[in-house]
């Protein structure tokens, strides 16, 4: 007796079902990892191969939807491209992702193929997929890689400007001659040194030992307080870089009158075992949005540029302190806190060749205490240098900012005005003659008066055309005052 073929209950054709099945048993062999599929033109399963077992833990899918399984944004998408296959009987590649039982998901790639019967009518549709979740995988990590690789770039590029610009800025804060100079170079470059960015920059006041906001860029800058205290800012009071990466966090320091707009960080500016200053920079809010990598590197990346700029910042200030110092000593005399005399001779010649060119006055004002000598004598030496030092106070406090006042000799003072008319030097050599005869000086805390000196007045163009001439003429003028009986002013004569 002849075996019946096995029957396919839901195949016309048993002995076709047979061939496709062996026809199928060969495609399984050759894709053992591959997920291998027949469908009916309505897309029900007829046939999984055993790999699909280890996607759907082993239950049978045969004679369900093949649909059923695919994630909902994709499905409709997929069965379009099976209705076209089955239209045209011309199988297309297509990806996907199955949406499984316990919620995960697999990206698939497969390729259709029919199987027509002899009238050439489609009558199966045969699947084979493959999983590509790992290979999905590997690319979005490839694309993140490369989004990192891009922003490292991309840092690179900015760092190399941020380097030039940090360059020029050394270069101009070794050109400043006082702070205020340096304050200006400051105010202009720190921003360009934290693009994208906002923040303010404080430089510390001496006279008050408040620091105060010289430079402020981005949204926050006005956000932040313009005069601080030390204890306003934990940088400060730990004297150390403050990172804040959470805006809302109790540790944001209270010099911001608003809240930062993202992450933020201070860092304090020392030097010569001082504050100098401190440095506030705020990341925008955007980049607290950042993938976590990308958004740490960034974090990280400035606060590294932060702690790079206030160093050279400190040193800059260090230095330029240090050179403010030692140039004052060098033009200063160190009793009375007046210029030297080579400093005097130096800015009376340039006042004449600048007033030479543009036809202005110069006026010189020469005075010599009376009777120094005995006073010396009967009060004593320290107490010559008390009166000394309060005409040097005197003087500093009574001229104005363009006017030089500086000690030439032992108790010779010579005043030079720049633009000031003969007239107005005597009206002020009158007002100090004044001013000198009123001085009192507190010497141990005995009042000492009746000093009084003998001035002598000489202008620019009138009583020399040099530094020396005019200089000549003052002190005769000077020397006439003496001759006339002191405590007077005198004017020199014309050449
Ligand atoms: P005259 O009115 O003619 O100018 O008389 P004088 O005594 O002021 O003039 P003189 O030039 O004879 O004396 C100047 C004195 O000034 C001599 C010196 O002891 C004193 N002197 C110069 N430098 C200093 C100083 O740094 N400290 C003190 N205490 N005295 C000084
Ligand atoms: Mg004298
Ligand atoms: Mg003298």
């Amino acid at each position: 007796m002849t075996q019946e073929p096995p029957q396919d209950p839901d195949c016309a054709q048993p002995l076709g079902m047979v061939l496709d099945r062996m026809v199928l048993d060969h495609m399984v062999l050759d894709h053992m990892s591959d997920l291998v599929a027949m469908l009916d033109t309505e897309g029900r399963r007829l046939y999984n191969s055993p790999s699909y077992g280890a996607l759907f833990g082993d239950q049978d899918i045969v004679g369900t939807d093949s649909f059923r399984d695919i994630h909902p944004e994709d499905r409709e998408r997929v069965r379009q491209v099976f209705r076209d296959t089955v239209a045209s009987g011309v199988g297309r590649r297509t990806q996907y992702r199955f949406l499984l039982a316990d919620g995960s998901i697999r990206h698939i790639e497969s390729q259709g193929d029919v199987i027509k019967d002899a009238a050439g009518k489609v009558t199966r549709v045969v699947v084979v997929a493959r999983d590509i979740t790992e290979r999905k995988e590997f690319e979005r990590a490839l694309l993140e890689k490369n989004l990192q690789l891009r922003a490292t770039v991309r840092e690179l590029e900015q760092r190399n400007r941020e380097n030039v610009a940090l360059g020029k800025l050394g270069d101009m804060m070794q050109m400043c001659k006082t702070a205020e100079e340096s304050r200006g170079v400051l105010a202009q470059f720190i921003g360009q040194l934290f693009p994208e960015t906002s923040g303010n920059l404080y430089l510390r006041n001496f006279s008050n030992d408040l620091l105060e906001a010289v430079a402020s860029w981005g949204k926050a800058g006005p956000a932040g307080d313009p005069v601080i205290g030390k204890e306003d800012c934990w940088a400060l009071r730990r004297g150390q870089l403050h990172v804040v990466e959470d805006a809302g966090s109790k540790l944001v320091c209270q010099h911001l009158i608003v809240p930062p707009l993202g992450p933020c960080l201070c860092a304090p500016i020392m030097g010569l075992g001082e504050v100098l200053g401190m440095l506030h920079v705020q990341l925008d809010a955007a980049d607290a949005k950042l993938p976590d990598g990308i958004y740490q590197r960034r974090l990280e990346s400035q606060q590294v540029w932060a702690l790079a700029v206030t160093e050279h910042i400190a040193l800059a200030l260090a230095n330029q302190r240090l050179r403010e110092t030692l140039r004052a000593q060098a033009v200063r005399d160190s009793l009375t806190g007046l210029y030297n005399r080579r400093y005097m001779e130096q800015a009376l010649e340039r006042e004449v060749l600048r007033a030479t060119r543009n036809g202005r006055a110069v006026g010189v004002i020469m005075l010599d205490l009376d009777h120094f000598k005995s006073f010396n004598d009967t009060r004593g030496h320290e107490a010559g240098d008390a009166l000394l030092r309060t005409l040097g106070d005197y003087l500093l406090s009574h001229v104005r900012a363009e006017d030089i006042a500086c000690r030439y000799g032992g108790e010779e003072f010579v005043i030079i005005l720049p633009e000031a008319s003969p007239e107005m030097s005597r009206y002020r050599a009158e007002e100090l003659w004044k001013g000198v005869q009123a001085l009192h000086v507190n010497y141990h805390g005995e009042l000492l008066r009746g000093v009084t000196a003998s001035f002598g007045v000489a202008s620019f163009p009138q009583h020399g055309a040099t530094m020396a001439d005019l200089l000549r003429a003052a002190d005769a003028a000077m020397y006439a005052a003496k001759r006339q009986g002191r405590d007077r002013v005198e004017f020199a004569q014309h050449r």
